[in-house]
């Protein structure tokens, strides 16, 4: 059996389709995974990687103290398997199969995957031969020649990515685990350092820097205008610039008449395609279009897996001769691009415009099929064209622009007016992404007056350089040799998911900053790219056998060593930077009550709130929303009247909440509590504001002394408003219970808000369970509750209040919890059904019981019950037994009304008994009259 391994399962898909041919192709389901099968051979895909590189078991621990953060250059790393059902569905596959063929990417991380793949294979089957399949699309064209003469597997290759994995791994920890611990920063807030990572952020911090310390220069632009035949047109000062504003303005006033023209020269200027499309000029051109790079690069991978495009992780800008440029043509001609490529075919270059970079993994990034607008949707469809229209311009004829300047004199200041035409669009026509205006000039001859119509002096300043966008980023990564055509996207990504970066163009953020400032100024090597360019140029020499892996990797744990000599000697320092720096990124602005920094803390996944940075001295705190809403982040928008930082809450894939100023919502969500409280006025409110008392707790925990002199009141007056207060308080600990528990037993429905509810039940006087359980049916569907919904939230809340009650008289929880499986919730059960039948139907010894019921009668105030003890019980139980017609069931009955002997049985009255027992009338006076007629014979 032939076995092929692809890297995807899409890609496996295809490429089975494609060696099919005619022949139908079955997709058989080992567990989740799929295998492709035709004739005498099963394709499988991978997802990308299936191992990863890891240290070997015991370096999980942060905070060991043999196991420091150094300590990981030096330690041992081993292949774990992420994806264990697709491994062990290859691995039984590999174990019949008489020829494997690896068919992942072409390129290093490609190889790498086949070599772990090979590795995998190797583990169950030491000698089937193992084969290489290579190719840049997924076309039929080549997949068949990609199959039909397989070669080996490239190991010089796969080691250079091997080396790779463990330098990223060794660096990444060992930094990541240092800074973090330094910064005492643990769990979602840790602060990752990289490789590749941390110059890639610092080129952004370090233009941030250069924007804020620029400072603009001024500039000044001298031009005219004139009029010839209707047509005005601006003509420039010779001197593009003038720096001195005096020259500027002396040669201003020199411009008198006449204006004349002194010569006119006619040229052509020609315009060369653009080069083919490699990586990076692909995500600067589709960053153009609006695409994010990891965004295009996702698309372009989705078109290349399904045969539309060829593979997009290329560094080449030179097409091989081994591509067809014929054959691409012909593909487009069914497409909406046919006619353009049938204009290209008759006007093709005598060769296709080739770019600085050949390499010789794969072709330039072109189409590699037919697609078409409705099939692709809107996305891909833009990323398909981009890639179409390039391609079709790399085969164009130049673009010819004619051009006109005219030099002009007036008062013997030089000046020049310039226009362009475009004569033959050459590529243009097909490339339609930058725009092409003609800018014409009226035709003008040397010695023609003109009209001096304006003479106009510009100030301008100079502007700070920008920030990076996405794709210029990208470019500059290549150019300093940082990351590679398949990595630099993601270390994008991973800087804006970690909050280094924000926005597009890219911001660094405090931390970012902060994170990158402190390595500059102690350990430089981390944040500059020289350390890392050299370790990609030692990658270079594996793949070309001049190095081998260990020799990279062992130079790389040595530079590691020497920065951790810096880091290690500075590590307090450090932290201390860092921690400084982040706090900012928290506080919020002063302290109401001690002028002391307000910050927001998160307190692990259980809380958020604003305190004050001098706590313990200080203890005003405000709260917030807890982090199940979002978490709580600053903003730039400041409260006039508190000087706060407004509050956003944010959550991924929900809007963010608008808290605004922490403490006006602070004072406005607890008015209302305040309010309650008897007595209270707004002047008081204002009063107690002043002093930084807005809440009932707030108040309730001052001494009637101080209120007195805060709100200025007499003595007695604060003590009355204390009181109410403490009241006010107990009111909202009930409420507060109140809300809980109609939420926890209400579900949410569309047009009912649980929180409306419980505001209509306080507007009825119902403040707590208790209330609720006793509330008149009608209010509660009154508040928008169904007649059921409102029957089964009463029964839950009196089963609750019961629960208490028994508690509360002292019956243990354990037996508590045996009286409730037998149904007998109330403290009113306990009163009045008869201990015996609670002592049958709960398995409690009777002594047990009776204890229980005492306990219960004395807190509700009523009379327990006479004992009667386990002989006289059991006594009973047998004359009842032995009466004819009676039995167990009927004996669970009686004893629920007290009947425990025949003696009781004989004073009972018949209809009454049935009605508290259930048991039909007639029954019941059989069983009395046979109960008289037994005393009868005794
Ligand atoms: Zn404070
Ligand atoms: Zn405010």
């Amino acid at each position: 059996m032939n076995l092929i391994i692809a890297e995807k399962n899409l890609s496996a898909a295809r490429i089975a389709q494609i060696l099919a041919g005619r022949e139908r192709v079955a997709q058989k389901k080992d567990g989740p995974i799929s295998v492709y099968t035709f004739g005498d051979t099963a394709v499988v895909g991978l997802k990308g990687h299936v191992v990863e590189v890891d240290f070997v078991e015991g370096y999980a621990d942060w905070r060991s103290e043999e196991r420091t953060p150094r300590s990981l250059i030096e330690a041992p790393t081993t292949k774990v398997p992420t994806e264990k059902k697709i491994i062990s569905t290859i691995q039984r596959q590999a174990k019949q199969a008489s020829r494997v063929i690896i068919a992942t990417d072409f390129d290093t991380e490609g190889e790498l995957i086949g070599k772990e793949t090979f590795d995998l294979v190797r583990q169950v089957n030491k000698t089937v031969p193992i084969l290489r399949a290579r190719f840049s699309a997924i076309t039929p064209q080549e997949i068949t020649t990609a199959f039909t003469s397989p070669t080996e597997l490239d190991f010089a290759l796969a080691a250079a990515g091997e080396a790779r994995q463990v330098i990223d791994l060794v660096w990444g920890a060992s930094l990541t685990r240092f800074i973090s611990l330094a910064a005492k920063r643990g769990g979602k807030n840790i602060l990752s350092v990289g490789r590749v990572q941390s110059p890639t952020l610092a080129m952004i911090v370090d233009r941030e820097k250069e924007i804020e310390e620029f400072s603009p220069q001024k500039y000044w632009l001298l031009s005219l205008t004139t009029e010839k035949a209707g047509q005005v047109f601006t003509a420039r000062h010779e001197v593009a610039r003038f720096d001195d504003r005096a020259l500027a303005e002396a040669a201003k006033a020199r411009t008198r008449p006449p204006l004349r023209v002194k010569e006119v020269k006619e040229g052509e200027k020609v315009e060369r395609p653009p080069p083919p499309f490699d990586t990076t000029g692909f995500l600067v051109a589709a960053g153009r279009l609006g695409f994010s790079a990891p965004n295009a690069m996702r698309v372009a991978e989705d078109l290349y897996m399904n045969g539309f495009i060829s593979y997009p992780r290329t560094d080449n800008t030179v097409y091989p001769p081994s591509l067809n440029l014929d054959g691409v043509l012909r593909t487009l001609e069914p497409t909406e691009f046919g006619e353009l490529a049938l204009w290209v075919r008759g006007h093709r270059r005598p060769s296709p415009v080739r770019g600085k970079k050949t390499s010789t993994d794969h072709p330039p990034i072109h189409p590699t099929g037919a697609g078409r607008r409705e099939v692709l949707g809107d996305e891909r469809w833009k990323i398909y064209e981009l890639v179409v229209r390039r391609f079709l311009a790399t085969l164009s004829p130049d673009s010819r622009w004619s051009t006109v300047k005219a030099l002009l004199d007036a008062g013997g200041e030089p000046y020049a007016a310039t226009g362009a035409r475009l004569a033959e669009p050459g590529w243009r026509k097909v490339y339609s992404y930058s725009s092409a205006e003609d800018h014409l000039l009226p035709p003008l001859a040397a010695g023609e007056v003109l009209p001096l119509k304006e003479v106009l002096l510009e100030e301008k300043e100079t502007q700070a350089p920008p920030r990076y966008t996405q794709s210029r980023l990208i470019q500059e990564m290549e150019r300093l040799g940082l990351g590679t055509k398949s990595t630099r996207h993601e270390v994008i990504a991973k800087l804006l998911q970690r909050r280094y970066v924000e926005g597009n163009p890219l911001r660094p953020t405090l931390v970012g900053r902060a994170v990158i400032e402190s390595l500059e100024k102690h350990a430089a090597t981390i944040t500059q790219p020289g350390m890392t360019s050299r370790l990609e140029a030692n990658m270079q020499e594996i793949k070309q056998k001049k190095q081998t892996r260990e020799d990279v990797v062992t130079e790389s744990r040595q530079m590691l060593h020497q920065v951790f000599d810096q880091l290690e000697s500075h590590g307090e320092e450090i932290g201390k930077e860092i921690m400084g720096r982040t706090d900012e990124e928290r506080t919020i602005g002063p302290c109401p009550a001690c002028g002391g920094d307000l910050r927001i803390r998160q307190m692990g996944p259980g809380g958020q709130f604003i305190g004050c940075s001098r706590y313990p001295e200080c203890s005003f705190n405000l709260n917030l929303p807890s982090p199940q809403w979002g978490k709580a982040i600053k903003t730039s928008e400041v409260c006039e009247e508190h000087g706060l930082c407004h509050v956003r809450l944010i959550r991924k894939g929900a809007r963010p909440w608008e808290i605004g100023c922490p403490l006006c919502s602070h004072i406005s969500s607890n008015r209302e509590a305040l309010l309650l409280i008897p007595h209270i006025s707004e002047e008081i409110l204002g009063r107690l504001a002043a002093k930084h008392i807005y809440t009932v707790t707030d108040l309730s925990r001052m001494s009637p002394e101080s209120l007195s002199a805060v709100a200025s009141i007499p003595l007695d007056d604060a003590k009355q408003l204390l009181a109410g207060a403490s009241d006010v308080l107990v009111l909202l600990r009930r409420r507060s219970e109140l809300r809980k528990f109609v939420r926890a037993h209400l579900p949410p429905k569309r047009g009912r808000s649980q929180s409306g509810i419980t505001k209509i039940l306080y507007s009825h006087g119902i403040n707590d369970i208790r209330g609720l359980a006793a509330a008149d049916p009608s209010l509660l569907t009154g508040a928008g509750m169904k007649e059921s919904e409102a029957e089964l939230l009463q029964h839950e809340a009196r089963a609750l209040c019961g629960d208490r009650a028994l508690r509360e008289a002292g019956v243990p929880a354990a037996s508590l919890k045996k009286y409730r499986d037998a149904s007998i919730t109330s403290p009113e059960d306990f009163c009045f059904l008869h201990p015996a039948y609670l002592s049958a139907k709960t398995g409690l010894s009777l002594e047990t019981v009776y204890r229980h019921v005492e306990m219960v009668c004395k807190t509700m105030g009523v009379k327990p019950p006479a004992r009667i003890s386990k002989e006289a019980l059991k006594e009973g139980r047998a004359g009842l037994l032995s009466l004819p017609g009676m039995d167990e069931g009927l004996l669970e009955k009686l004893y629920r009304a007290g009947i425990v002997s025949p003696e009781t049985l004989r004073k009972a009255e018949g209809p009454a008994l049935a009605a508290a027992t259930g048991i039909p009338v007639e029954k019941v006076r059989q069983l009395i009259a046979a109960s008289l007629a037994r005393r009868g014979k005794a």
